[in-house]
């Protein structure tokens, strides 16, 4: 078994077999730790259920992962390879792996949920591959900063760098643009490295951008792409997209050792197709962006409180640390480790009314 579907293929997707309606988002809820608090979203969940009718072929042989790994070359418009994982942690990992040698080294952001949030996963997997962390600004790498790390060492007692991996959009909420992440790719290609990109909210990032999934993919050098799922309103699942087909000609047998194959394949892959279908996944992650502004702009109203525009759907609020107790005292939920900000998170659940009633008790809390 090598890649899932064909292209061109026959069996198109087409456009008209699911629900396009927003749904109504309604009620009032307290949770801003992460985007991953937030439900299945109804197309997702709808599609989950629909799938459960008789019986498919296992480990991804089924008509309806066929379907949306064709869906996935049309809306990155090339003919790429495309494999569901779990989560976030393995596809980043695994993406790697396939990227590298034992003995390469992947140059990050020092902030990279690769480097902070991932346990040294990407170490394991790739069977000791060096993660090379290199200063960031608001969660950006920067080219000259990559090609200090690329050139500061090239003898054989160093990991060689073979990798570069960016997040889109970033662990603090800010988004590249497709000219920046040209620069990036262009000075790593100059001095032999891949491409990645940790699009664990890839959905949210494109969004807040106007343009196309490939000009801030493969059009701007990125070999492989993990597209996140989880966070955009899925169950489970994040896809791995390998623009280059070459890196990911092994990755079926890669990702079954570590445990990644899903044999019913189906319940990862038709969630997916109801997000691909009428740009449902964008709709979705514009209305997170959305709620995360409006959250921004009635915080910056507040005396005494920073919260700079969102890019994305991450708001992180300058917040005196006595009235971060006050609100958490009140029972709201969110992070306080990155950046020693207030991080709230807007997902596709998050309500206006939910925005409307936090700020009022920030400014509450701030009051007193
Ligand atoms: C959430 C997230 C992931 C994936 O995390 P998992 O918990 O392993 O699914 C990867 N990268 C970034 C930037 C994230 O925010």
């Amino acid at each position: 078994m090598a890649r899932i579907g064909a292209f061109p293929t026959e069996r198109r997707v087409t456009s008209a077999d699911l629900p396009t309606m927003s749904p109504q988002i309604t009620g009032f809820h307290k949770q801003f730790a992460s985007d991953n608090t937030a439900g299945i979203c109804p197309e997702a969940l709808t599609a989950l259920a629909a799938a459960n009718e008789g019986f498919l072929p296992s480990y991804g042989e089924d008509p309806i992962t066929r379907a949306v790994c064709d869906r996935m070359r049309e809306l990155f418009e090339t003919d790429c390879d495309v494999y569901f994982v779990f989560n976030g942690t393995a596809a980043n990992s695994l993406a790697l792996a396939s990227m590298c040698q034992s003995y390469h080294g992947v140059v990050c952001a020092e902030t990279a949920h690769v480097e902070t949030d991932e346990c040294g996963a990407p170490e394991f997997f790739s069977n000791g591959a060096k993660l090379l962390t290199v200063p960031q600004q608001l969660g950006k790498v920067s080219a000259d900063a990559i090609k200090a790390m690329v050139t500061k060492r090239n003898d054989l007692h160093f990991p060689r760098a073979r990798v570069l991996t960016i997040s889109q959009s970033t662990e603090v909420g800010t988004v590249y643009s497709a000219d920046e992440i040209r620069q990036l790719t262009a000075v790593a290609r100059n001095h032999g490295l891949r491409t990645h990109m940790d699009g664990a909210r890839f959905a949210n990032a494109l969004a807040s951008l106007d343009c196309a999934p490939a000009d801030i993919t493969w059009r701007s050098g990125i070999d492989v792409l993990c597209f996140g799922g989880t966070k955009m309103g899925l169950p489970v699942g994040e896809a791995l997209v390998f623009f280059d087909r070459a890196l990911g000609e092994e990755f079926s047998w890669r990702c079954k050792q570590a445990g990644q194959l899903a044999s019913k394949m189906r319940f990862l892959s038709a969630p997916w197709l109801a997000m691909l279908k009428s740009d449902v996944w964008l709709r979705h992650a514009a209305h997170a962006n959305t709620m995360a502004r409006l959250l921004a702009e009635k915080l910056r109203a507040i005396p005494g409180i920073g919260a700079p525009p969102p890019q994305a759907n991450a708001v992180f609020a300058q917040l005196p640390p006595a009235v971060m107790t006050a609100l958490r005292d009140k029972g709201w939920y969110f992070y306080d480790f990155i950046g020693g900000k207030a991080r709230f998170m807007c997902s596709w659940a998050t309500t206006p009314e939910a925005v409307e009633k936090l700020a009022a008790d920030v400014r509450a809390c701030a009051a007193c």
